[in-house]
């Protein structure tokens, strides 16, 4: 089925002769004072972004070039395109909701400070495996960090969405899969990291089965006074280390595909 072109970003930026030069032939060129083209003007919104998460902490350059790598807006609904750079989760339909960029960037962040990686600034990550791909947006940019991106995805609905949505960037290394999640995805394994957009109880063991010696897990998790926080999870030849950290509000990790 063929699928409607996405959204332009944002209208509203469209160049127009302001109502001083109109009517009037200037002596000399006039550079426009807005960006001449839909992306020029998402590029200028998304540098501003990038900017925003350096001042907000977020401090691994390679983190903050993919953030400024993707674009954001061709992954919301037309109505919330002007709002696609702000730093507020989203809706995406079906209940979910694509996680705010500061929060996308702070785990993407995390996950390169896995153990093969330490004192390794310009490193990549090999092998990622992404649970709740939503709307395809983090998996893009995890694939500016990481050698292949693994993502799986338990609601139909948004799994399609996702592929419509990648479709434009055409990703050879993003492999997007329908499935649950809980479960992991055996035949990429082992990853080098593993990071959950949905918070469960409890990380599950085929998540750290199926996790790379040196490598990491990020994911939201129920904490002990009903809240949730982010867990650490690194795999070393010495065993497992485990730390908690801040507090976070995901959408709920749940079994089985609907
Ligand atoms: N990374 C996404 C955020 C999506 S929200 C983005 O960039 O848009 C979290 C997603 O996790 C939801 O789409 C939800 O359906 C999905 N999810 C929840 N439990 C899951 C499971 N067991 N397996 C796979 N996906 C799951």
């Amino acid at each position: 089925m063929a699928t409607p072109p996405r959204p332009s970003f944002p209208v509203r930026l469209t160049p127009t002769a302001s109502a001083a030069t109109r009517g009037r032939m200037p002596a000399v060129p006039v550079k426009p004072m807005v960006p001449s083209t839909p992306s020029m003007a998402s590029d200028a919104v998304r540098a501003r972004m990038v900017q925003k998460l350096a001042a907000q902490g977020i401090a691994d350059a390679r983190v903050l070039r993919a953030m400024g790598a993707v674009e954001r807006h061709r992954f919301v609904d037309s109505a919330l395109v002007n709002q696609a750079y702000e730093d507020t989760s989203l809706p995406i339909g079906l209940g979910q909701t694509i996680s705010k960029p500061n929060v996308v960037a702070r785990m993407i962040e995390l996950l390169l400070g896995a153990p093969a990686l330490v004192g390794k600034p310009q490193g990549r990550l090999g092998r990622v495996l992404e649970i709740g791909t939503g709307c395809g947006y983090q998996a893009a940019v995890l694939n500016e960090v990481a050698s292949e991106v693994y993502s799986i995805e338990r609601l139909r609905g948004l799994h399609e969405r996702a592929r419509t949505n990648l479709r434009h960037f055409r990703l050879a290394t993003v492999h997007l899969m329908l499935g649950d999640g809980m479960i992991g995805y055996a035949k990429g394994a082992p990853y080098a990291g593993i990071i959950a957009a949905a918070g469960g109880e409890a990380v599950p063991e085929a998540w750290i089965d199926q996790l790379a010696v040196g490598g990491r897990i990020v994911a939201p998790t129920h904490s002990a006074t009903g809240g949730q926080a982010l867990v650490v999870i690194d795999k070393t030849l010495g065993g497992l280390e485990r730390r908690i950290l801040e507090a976070v509000h995901f959408v709920p990790l749940k079994s089985g595909i609907a």
